[in-house]
Formats: structure tokens, sequence, C-alpha cells
């Protein structure tokens, strides 16, 4: 029997490990930049980019991208610092990384 429960308790499920870094991604973004405006959404700022695939993954050009799952994106995260209305004016070059 291992002593790991009773020292630590129960190791989080798979499951719940991808949510918790899932979660950091965008946070990591607002610590680093600071946090967008009330009620913003990255689904609606012009460095949320989508690659169509047999369905759409979604990566933040500020974040990058690997290619792969640790940068995948979401629509309803909050919005961070860098966050630029994509109906409103477009981007000057200067905040496009
Ligand atoms: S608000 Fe824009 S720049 Fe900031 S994390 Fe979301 S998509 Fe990226």
């Amino acid at each position: 029997m291992s002593l790991f429960p009773l020292v630590f308790g129960e190791p989080p499920t798979k499951a719940e490990s991808s949510r918790v870094r899932r979660e950091a991604r965008p946070a990591r973004m607002r610590t680093i930049y600071g946090i967008g405006p009330e009620g913003a959404r990255c689904g609606d700022c012009v460095h949320l980019i989508g690659r169509q695939f047999a369905k759409t993954y979604y990566k933040c050009r500020w974040f990058g991208n690997t290619g792969g799952p640790a940068t995948d994106w979401c629509k309803s995260y909050a919005a961070c610092g860098k966050f630029q209305d994509a109906n409103a004016a477009t981007p000057t070059p200067e905040t496009t990384p």
C-alpha cells in the first residue's frame, strides 16, 4: 500500500490535472499583462486565432503556439491586459506580437 494518499490526500484525477493546467494559462497571461476590461473575453480579442482542422483549435498569439494542446485556448477565458476588441479598431503594429 502506498503512503501517498495518507500523507498528501488522494492524487488528482487526470481530468482534474488537465483542468488545472488549462486554467493556469490565462491566469499566467493576466499575471504578466494585467487584467483586461471588465467582462471582456478572449473570444472577442483580435489576438485569438482559430486553426481549422477536424475541429477549430484556438490559440492566443501573445501566448504562443506549440502546435499541440499545451497552447489551446478557450474563447471564454477572461481577457488579459493585451486585449484588443476584434469588433473595434484594427491593431496597431506596435501592439501586435
Ligand atoms: S485577451 Fe487576447 S491577448 Fe489576452 S489572453 Fe486573451 S486572446 Fe490572448
